[in-house]
């Protein structure tokens, strides 16, 4: 079983330095900035754990849509190389998302 720890705390970006703050609609937790769509690679296999020493930025590679109309993206980390779905928030840039996954 994996649980699941729900954070919904604000962060300071570290790709591009905008202040995020906790999420207000359209999502439980952030795990990604709303700016600029990067991660950062602190979760083991549980989402929200903070348990990876890794701490490397994650790049947004691409975007899907699943059948449900919900997208979803593809973080990669850019020290080790690891991938990661993440649901999109409610106040993710949504353009950014959309140029992601191809579509227009
Ligand atoms: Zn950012
Ligand atoms: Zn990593």
């Amino acid at each position: 079983m994996t649980k699941f720890i729900a954070r919904n705390e604000g962060f300071i970006c570290e790709h591009c330095g905008k202040t995020v703050e906790a999420i207000k609609y359209g999502g439980s937790y952030r795990n990604h900035c709303p700016f600029c769509l990067w991660s950062k690679h602190v979760d083991t296999d549980i989402p929200g754990d903070r348990a990876n020493k890794c701490l490397g930025l994650m790049r947004p590679i691409s975007a899907i849509t699943r059948r449900t109309g919900e997208y979803v993206l593809t973080h990669k980390c850019e020290k080790c190389g690891f991938e990661r779905y993440n649901r999109i928030a409610g106040d993710d840039d949504f353009e950014m998302v959309v140029g992601l996954s191809g579509g227009a």
